[in-house]
């Protein structure tokens, strides 16, 4: 599986195409937001050839989703999302003023609930759904085990972790998430992000402070 990362908006979200040799891709967490960035996708995905199938989204906050509906109008593909994150959808245009951001059309449906699915596929690749919530309620991690690579959204950063003080997070849960759905994956497993760089798991179980002071038994999480 080859992974491009497009960074966009103004919150400067990670949106990453992936694809393999049938030159089927996915695109997860479209975060474009104007026509200038709907363009820069669309030349990626020319330019390398790609036929977008599906529209796959970590959680439902809006500058991860300000793309989708770009995708399903252009290329008639279908959005994967939790439902227990589609609340989000809704607030979104709420979230967007509060951070300065023009919301424009949203998606109006999920297509595909990924509670439903332990995994996802395009092409001639598996990706593998697992439940990380804590960000939202809904948030689902993406991990592709033969180049074992992780999408983590605002899960897990380099050296960080996402917000929990927003709607429907949790910080008890965000670390579980964390620390017994993603670290057991391995050390040498690649992540990428929703924002900011790549990084590994095993990077961020010596560096990542918020795991650290955990794994230091400094603080508690249950
Ligand atoms: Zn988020």
């Amino acid at each position: 599986m080859k992974i491009a990362c497009l960074t966009f908006n103004p919150i400067q979200e990670n949106t990453y195409v992936v694809w393999d040799d049938t030159n089927e891709c996915a695109v997860i967490d479209a975060g474009n937001s104007t026509s200038k960035e709907n363009a820069a996708l669309d030349a990626f995905i020319a330019q390398h050839g790609l036929k977008p199938v599906l529209a796959l989204n970590t959680h439902g906050h809006f500058d991860h989703l300000l793309g989708v509906e770009h995708l399903r109008r252009t290329y008639g593909i279908p959005f994967a999302l939790s439902g227990k994150d589609a609340f989000l959808i809704e607030t979104a245009s709420v979230s967007g003023t509060i951070y300065g951001v023009a919301i424009g059309s949203m998606p109006v449906q999920v297509d595909i609930n990924l509670d439903e699915r332990r995994e996802i596929a395009f092409g001639r690749t598996l990706l593998r759904v697992i439940p990380t919530p804590g960000h939202t309620p809904g948030h689902v991690s993406l991990f592709e085990p033969q180049t074992q690579s992780l999408f983590t959204g605002d899960t897990l950063f380099r050296e960080s972790i996402g917000r929990t003080d927003l709607p429907g997070g949790d910080y008890s849960w965000i670390m579980r998430s964390i620390l017994d759905e993603l670290l057991p994956l391995g050390d040498d497993v690649r992540v990428y992000p929703g924002h900011g760089p790549e990084t590994t798991l095993g990077h961020e179980t010596l560096y990542n402070p918020f795991i650290t002071e955990v794994l230091n038994q400094e603080v508690g999480y249950k």
